[in-house]
């Protein structure tokens, strides 16, 4: 798929990847950082650039429904389409380093991938994976064909038709679901939500594993009714079972406010229950069973979390819970 278009004469390209649409001056690079016009046409600067990769628990993405306890590859670049004021790993997604950098073209990450001992396959993560398209995409292939499972950890940030073609690729996904007002997408992220919500449909429908995250931000997007609105819309369009991760901000990059408040996470969890079956708190180490999985249906816990260790102790092999048989993991 080509993901650009000749602009004018001037040999200027507008990039169709994401719904910025990057119009591109010859030599220049887009909002993301990565994607440049050489010669009329887009060249990925970051292609097999890795900036960070560790083999880690499933939970850590956090996927707490697809292979719970399991681990996973995770690799991640430079870069984004996004400039959050709260970026969590800002330093690599608000910089792109210009000299040598740490290279793994797609066979070799593949092939150590399979070769790790327990790994279910490949997550790409830490920076924004989107802007990492082609790259992301001949892995996905080769991965696939090892039999390794492929994860995307995505602001969702990216036009129908690439996604489509990456929900061919992708096995699970977590979106990220900043906030439920298009006001501070725009404000704090420099970008909008209707992509973003688009994007969690297209994924919903297709099938693929789908989980979503909420970093929430006191007095930005902590509000009770912002929270219901989001778990509401998500009931009625991915649907009530979709996870979705409450997460404790702290204070990072261009943002000092104090981090959020345990019990703000707590409260807002119980408003997104009433529509969701599935509500977990993220970043809360410690905090009683607010990311253990109880079934929908009797109440039983059939996963246990603390931290990331992962007990899974009412499930059948099938992923139904043993107490009342609901089916809890596809
Ligand atoms: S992927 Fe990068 S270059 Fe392309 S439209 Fe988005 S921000 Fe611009």
């Amino acid at each position: 798929m080509r993901l650009w278009e000749k602009h004018d004469n001037e040999g200027n390209i507008r990039c169709l990847l994401c719904p910025h649409l990057c119009l591109i001056t010859p030599g220049g690079r887009g909002i993301c950082g990565v994607r440049e016009n050489c010669e009329g046409e887009i060249k990925l600067m970051t292609s097999g650039v890795i900036s960070g990769y560790a083999l880690d628990p499933i939970e850590k993405k956090p996927l707490y429904h697809f292979f719970p306890g399991s681990v996973i590859l995770s690799v991640g670049s430079y870069g984004c389409n996004l400039k959050c004021d709260f970026c969590q790993n800002y330093h690599i997604s608000q910089n792109v380093p210009s000299g040598e950098a740490r290279r793994l073209e797609p066979e070799e990450l593949v092939r150590q991938a399979s070769e790790l001992r327990g790994n279910i396959g490949i997550a790409y993560t830490y920076n924004e994976p989107v802007i990492w398209y082609e790259y992301i995409a001949e892995c996905a292939r080769l991965a696939a064909l090892e039999g390794l499972k492929n994860v995307m950890v995505s602001n969702g940030y990216i036009r129908s038709e690439p996604l489509k073609e990456l929900t061919e690729l992708i096995d699970a996904f977590n979106i990220d679901l900043k906030s439920f007002s298009n006001e501070f997408y725009r404000r704090y992220t420099g970008a909008t939500l209707k992509p973003v919500l688009e994007a969690i449909k297209m994924i919903s429908a297709s099938g693929r594993h789908l989980e979503i995250t909420t970093l929430i931000l006191p007095g930005l997007n902590d509000s009770p009714d912002e929270i219901r609105q989001a778990a509401e819309w998500i009931a009625v369009n991915a649907g009530k079972g979709v996870p979705l991760h409450l997460s404790r901000y702290f204070p990072m990059y261009r943002r000092s406010d104090p981090a959020t408040p345990p019990e703000t996470i707590l409260r807002l969890k119980e408003i997104a229950e009433e529509y969701l079956d599935y509500v977990y708190t993220g970043n809360m180490p410690g905090t009683d069973g607010g990311s253990d999985t109880r079934c929908p249906s009797c109440q039983s816990v059939v996963i246990r979390r603390s931290g990331y260790s992962t007990r899974i102790t009412g499930l059948t092999d099938e992923g139904k819970c043993q107490k009342c048989g609901e089916k809890i993991i596809s």
